[in-house]
């Protein structure tokens, strides 16, 4: 028999999430953005649940590629555009839209030879600092792009640095406004985080948002507001089973440096998951978990393939926990649909969702929820 782990992606969840970001952008079109591999979910396990956005965003060629073999005949755009010159073959190939933030992308469209004139977004760094043209500098690569027989349509585009936070978004649109005024072409400014906390507004909605953390039911702003008060839904869980139980006395300690040590006797459990299946080894005791649906708590330091929780709540609430009882690392309870929010997990381990949905270790099997019939 295989390790118990196994993550599960719910289809239903991804559904209700990209309607709820179309609730939110309104009569904004929607990039699904489906980079790192749908974060970690598997292009070919969300296609299904997110073919009714408008177009969808990454920045591999091959995961692209992907689409196009799932028979995805819309937009897939590119969001760094691409490395080298042959990339535009490919683009003109599988009809990619693509960024273009950089000078030497511009030099790469101009040496290109094709029949199949590209749709570009032009890229303005409003302030990130990451990609993209100056404001003092966009237009002239606007009129370059122009110019070029290469280039049929020209979109702009620009990316917020604190959407999610207390600086907010408004000089970055401002700079945006300003430097695109009377320049046609379609916009797209909005990340998840925007989408959910600025949208209201036109500007920042625009023609196209770019959701992507949202559709997989994390907060942006978590902890300010958690995905529950979005309404959105978790689309991952990672779950595993009891393989031991061990009894404590106090003063008795568990795991690698004997990091937690049992106050009063205790019982607690062995999970089979550990860092090696992704699960965050700066996760510290205390770290929330569900077993057998049971919210509880990570005791000691998270091994390779283990970790330590403690049973006395679920003890104490009069749930069976033993070998074979169910783990719910962050999701979906199978059993009693508790929901172990997934920043609550990246919280206590001091990162954020997106960095435990893209590090699913390959070891761990992945399935969406239609194809277990679950
Ligand atoms: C990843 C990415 C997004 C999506 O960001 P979320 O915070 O996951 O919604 C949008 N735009 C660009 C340019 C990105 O790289």
């Amino acid at each position: 028999m295989p390790r118990p782990i196994h993550a599960t992606i719910h289809t239903a969840a991804l559904r209700h999430n990209l309607a709820r970001v179309r609730q939110a952008a309104q009569d904004a079109k929607v990039w699904a953005v489906v980079k790192a591999n749908a974060y970690g979910h598997g292009i070919e396990r969300v296609y299904d649940s997110l073919r009714a956005a408008d177009g969808f965003a990454l920045l591999d060629l091959a995961e692209a590629e992907r689409l196009r073999a799932l028979g995805w005949r819309g937009p897939i755009l590119l969001l760094e555009g691409v490395f080298e010159p042959r990339d535009l073959e490919l683009c003109s190939r599988l009809g990619l839209w693509h960024v273009v933030h950089c000078d030497e992308q511009i030099d790469m469209l101009a040496a290109h030879k094709t029949q199949q004139p590209h749709h570009v977004l032009l890229k303005l760094n409003s302030g990130m600092n990451r990609l993209g043209f100056t404001p003092q500098r966009y237009r002239s690569a606007w009129a370059r792009l122009n110019a070029l027989p290469q280039v049929d349509e020209i979109g702009h585009v620009t990316h917020f640095s604190d959407a999610d936070g207390p600086r907010g978004i408004a000089h970055q649109v401002e700079a945006f406004l300003s430097a695109t005024r009377d320049l046609p072409g379609e916009r797209s400014l909005a990340n998840s985080a925007a989408i959910l906390r600025h949208a209201s507004a036109a500007q920042v909605r625009a023609d196209w948002v770019r959701a992507g953390i949202a559709l997989y039911g994390s907060a942006p702003d978590h902890p300010e507001h958690s995905a529950a008060h979005w309404g959105l839904q978790p689309a991952m869980t990672l779950a595993t089973r009891l393989i031991a139980v061990q009894r404590l006395a106090a003063g008795d300690s568990v795991g690698y440096g004997s990091r937690f040590v049992a106050p009063a006797p205790m019982t607690i459990g062995v999970a089979a998951c550990g860092y090696a299946d992704g699960y965050p080894r700066h996760a510290d005791t205390g770290t929330p978990v569900l077993v057998a649906g049971v919210r509880t708590r990570l005791v000691g330091r998270v091994s390779m393939d283990m970790l330590a929780v403690d049973l006395e709540p679920v003890l104490a609430a009069g749930v069976h926990a033993g070998f074979g009882s169910e783990v719910t690392l962050w999701g979906r309870a199978a059993h009693g649909g508790a929901i172990l929010p997934i920043d609550e997990v990246a919280h206590a381990a001091g990162t954020i969702a997106y960095e435990l949905m893209c590090a699913l270790a390959p070891r761990v099997p992945v399935a969406a929820d239609t194809e277990r019939g679950a």
